[in-house]
């Protein structure tokens, strides 16, 4: 690491935490904030190092996977590595019962075809997520609500979910997107109103909190996703938690071919339906392996976002993305923020984001306009949902689908930092709002390029 680089740092600590870290350096403290110009504009960047890669991984990962090969044990039906998984698993989550599946894909496809969802139904979802959510619900040629984000938390708004409620709805499915609880309590009581469970895509939320509790165990069910990307992973898989005795069975035989047959506890659930979902033995060992690490992280994530929050809301345009009263653990798969280009001399957000990524801080500007993409508007002419739901119905789910707010949020307000980047330093969370500081100084410099 070069000297300037140091001294780069250090001016950015003595800018946001004030006279406390002037050790011994009197020279510097009159150096003030953001004079540097951004890398844009031919300046040194703010994060000059690499952010903590992901995934991690060392000899406990290696043991168990050699462990695994050499006992010839490779399928759940053969050892007992998924078992054990499922055991830590539900007790890191303070739930009755886990499943292990091949993603989270699957955990939503197991959940759905555990209450045996199909044509003719209704599926609430948030238009704010990425794509599965939906694909689970179309898969069984049900008809997926797309509900619009209440754009100062990015999660689906429970008011306007609630509105989106008919007699045909069957499911309602909040999505903790970027790891952040929706506001669990909202679509509970709407749930029980109603008499609709309520299902959790929690792919992105391992260990984030809702009131103490873990999410995934606030409706009936929750889903996890173990895909490369996410907060725990062991490169495809998923999970189901429940508390429900009789669900988790018709799930087990759900992802088994409809059938029982695992030697330790599950018999043949009601289903007259099911498929193969199961995950492997290699899978079970390195998730067991990773959780020995998920906890920490977690907490080290929650730590760095709160820290960041902090020095972000000092940015006048720059708004994290509010957590509801609820909440008492975000996960931050994503950090999630929004960006006023009013107060940037109207530089857009594009604009921003590559200056952004400029100062060597990856981001995102996240997901879309889901219910304007022509992959899902497609589905109002699909010949099968025309047969089972007729040209006006699909029509009119068109209309329904309008989400005003997210077109709002996502085409112009919307950015992400990533998971891996809280695993890093306070200095890092530190640099990342220098950057943005350096950037809204000289805006419109850069908006003029
Ligand atoms: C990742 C994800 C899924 C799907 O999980 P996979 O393991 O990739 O199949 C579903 N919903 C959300 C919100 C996700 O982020």
């Amino acid at each position: 690491m070069s000297s300037a680089f140091n001294r780069r740092k250090f001016i950015s600590n003595v800018a946001i935490v004030g006279t406390g870290l002037a050790i011994g350096a009197p020279h510097i403290v009159s150096a003030g904030t953001s004079n540097t110009k951004p890398a844009i504009l031919g300046g040194p960047r703010a994060h000059n190092g690499s952010f903590p890669s992901w995934p991690v991984q060392d000899a406990i990962e290696e043991k168990g996977l050699t462990e695994v090969l050499r006992s010839k044990k490779w399928g759940r039906l053969d050892g007992s590595q998924m078992a054990k998984f499922e055991t830590e698993y539900s007790k890191l989550f303070g739930v009755k019962h886990s499943l292990g599946v091949s993603s989270g894909t699957s955990a939503l496809t197991t959940i759905l075809g555990a209450l045996d969802i199909g044509p003719g139904d209704e599926v609430v979802i948030p238009v704010y997520t990425f794509v599965a959510t939906y694909n689970v619900v179309v898969l069984n040629y049900a008809l997926p609500i797309l509900v619009d984000t209440d754009i100062e938390s990015f999660q689906m708004d429970p008011v306007k979910a609630k509105a989106a409620l008919t007699a045909q709805t069957r499911v309602i499915m909040p999505v903790h997107i970027g790891g952040s609880p929706v506001d669990i309590d909202a679509f509970v009581a709407m749930g029980k109103q109603h008499n609709i469970p309520v299902i959790e895509d929690a792919c992105q939320a391992h260990l984030a909190e809702w009131k103490g509790v873990k999410v995934g165990n606030h409706g009936l069910a929750g889903a996890f996703s173990f895909q490369s990307s996410k907060n725990l992973n062991c490169a495809e898989g998923g999970a189901v938690i429940t508390n429900n005795d009789d669900f988790i069975t018709n799930c087990y035989t759900f992802h088994n071919q409809g059938q029982g047959g695992r030697s330790t506890s599950f018999s043949t659930g009601v289903g007259t339906r099911g498929t193969n979902l199961r995950l492997t033995e290699f899978q079970g060992s390195l998730l067991l392996a990773q959780m020995t690490r998920v906890a920490e992280q977690s907490n080290r994530r929650w730590e760095n976002a709160q820290y960041l929050s902090r020095l972000l809301k000092e940015i006048p345009g720059i708004t994290p993305a509010k957590l509801y009263p609820g909440t008492t653990r975000s996960a931050y798969h994503l950090y999630m923020f929004r960006y006023d280009k009013n107060h940037f001399a109207g530089l857009s957000r594009e604009k921003f984001l590559q200056a952004l990524s400029a100062e060597g801080v990856p981001n995102s500007a996240g997901y879309g306009q889901m219910n304007k993409s022509s992959y899902v508007t497609a589905l109002a002419t699909n010949k099968h949902y025309l047969k089972i739901y007729g040209e006006k119905t699909m029509q009119q789910w068109l209309e329904r689908n309008q989400c005003p707010q997210n077109d709002l949020l996502t085409s112009q307000q919307s950015a992400w930092l990533f998971q891996n980047m809280l695993l890093g330093t306070k200095s890092d969370m530190e640099q990342i709002a220098e950057a943005m500081r350096k950037i809204q100084k000289y805006a419109a410099e850069i908006a003029k390029k």
